[in-house]
């Protein structure tokens, strides 16, 4: 039944000529401003779309293109990909980080073959059942691949939409010295417009009003849209607001509040570590181990080493841990060291020149520790591993 002009959305109260207002600018400003990304097709392969939304969890775009250009072109469709060895998935996904994100795609591209017949499936709580595909990922591969008016909620619509429509009372917390929306300094501890009138939304509320904006509207376009402006416009600090095709119905901008919403989210406080890793090579071949010990991702090939404890010297700490692992060594200078993190952890990893002390070396491991290889130095490219050991290895090719 038709609505009376203003009338409210019936799902959470949004004029309706709001939510007009919002799809038509917004569709308007992508169809200018839309990157051109290689996901990015005119009839978009289901398959593609999970590979770079999976990609995509964490990452930057400008570091994805790449992985997922040679990870598509090695592997075309799903059965492709769920006949791939393990390693050979974690070898293309080297570099990348997060590497549980490869090892579900493997997984769940085995499942589509036993359960969907190698296709992804159009329903939201199947495409949920699969391993590394939570409610955005599902959303956004319903919407971009399927055509279906399904909200796709991450990071950056998560901050669009709730700058867009802030509602009541909870008061916002100001620093000493604000800027009005003009640009000018606010006297301190003048009340800002709105403080004390709004409150953000919640998850919830946020997913409803996704759902009310990706209704009679092409769902791809639109969901990509929002992204897209939250990406480029509607950025975490300092967002063009000047430049942005919802200020004038925005109203965190209206408030003068647009820096302070949302309110930032509690991380984990960053703990740093020291790792020492052991450049051992031999007529050309080095080395390495399957990763083991915490600071480095599992199923990945590592140099053998180990976490330093604080006020521990490097070089001794790792010969007797390398000797626990039955690897009896002179552990040398030092080559090259790197820094870098997994979640909340800044690890600085340095590798020592090693020599074995000529016990004989299994490659067979005993029980408890790590399986070893010895590979080709031209062949460790081939090898699943983390960008820090790899890293190191280019540097130690030029002794510091
Ligand atoms: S006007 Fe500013 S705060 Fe509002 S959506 Fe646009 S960029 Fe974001």
């Amino acid at each position: 039944m038709p609505r009376a002009r203003g009338s409210k959305h019936p799902a959470d109260g949004l004029p309706r000529r709001r939510v007009a207002a919002i799809q038509r600018r917004l569709l308007r400003w992508y169809a200018a401003h839309r990157r051109r990304l290689p996901w990015r097709r005119a009839r978009p392969d289901p398959y593609r779309v999970w590979v770079a939304e999976i990609m995509l969890q964490q990452t930057q775009i400008s570091t994805v293109i790449p992985y997922y250009e040679r990870f598509v072109a090695r592997f075309c469709n799903v059965a492709a990909l769920a006949a791939a060895d393990e390693e050979e998935v974690l070898a293309l996904w080297s570099g990348l980080g997060y590497y549980s994100r490869a090892r579900s795609l493997l997984r769940s591209a085995r499942l589509l073959i036993e359960r969907h017949d190698g296709r992804l499936p159009r329903q939201r709580d199947l495409l949920e059942s699969l391993p590394g595909i939570g409610r955005y990922t599902a959303g956004a591969i319903l919407s971009i691949a399927f055509s279906q008016p399904e909200p796709a909620v991450d990071g950056n619509v998560r901050r669009v939409l709730t700058r867009l429509m802030l509602t009541k009372q909870k008061p916002v917390q100001r620093s000493r010295c604000q800027r009005t929306a003009a640009g000018r300094p606010r006297r301190a501890g003048a009340p800002a417009p709105g403080a004390g009138r709004f409150s953000e939304p919640t998850a919830a509320e946020l997913e409803v009003r996704a759902r009310d904006l990706v209704s009679s509207v092409p769902p791809a376009d639109f969901n990509q849209a929002i992204m897209e402006l939250g990406a480029l416009v509607c950025r975490p600090s300092a967002p063009l607001c000047a430049t942005c095709p919802l200020s004038r119905v925005c109203e965190a901008r209206r408030l003068g509040v647009q820096e302070q919403v949302p309110s930032p989210r509690k991380q984990p406080a960053t703990v740093r570590q020291s790792r020492a890793v052991a450049l051992i090579h031999n007529n050309g071949r080095v080395l390495v181990e399957r990763a083991f010990s915490p600071g480095t991702p599992r199923g990945l090939w590592d140099l053998p080493g180990t976490l330093i404890p604080e006020n521990s010297e490097p070089r001794r700490h790792l010969e007797r841990h390398l000797r626990s692992q039955g690897l009896g060594t002179r552990v040398g200078a030092r080559l090259a060291c790197v820094e870098h993190g997994i979640t909340f952890r800044r690890i600085r990893c340095t590798a020592y020149e090693t020599v074995l002390d000529g016990s004989a070396l299994s490659e067979s491991p005993a029980a408890g520790r790590p399986a070893r290889r010895w590979v080709e130095r031209s062949h460790l490219r081939s090898l699943p591993m983390g960008s820090a050991a790899r890293r190191l290895l280019a540097s130690c090719r030029r002794p510091i």
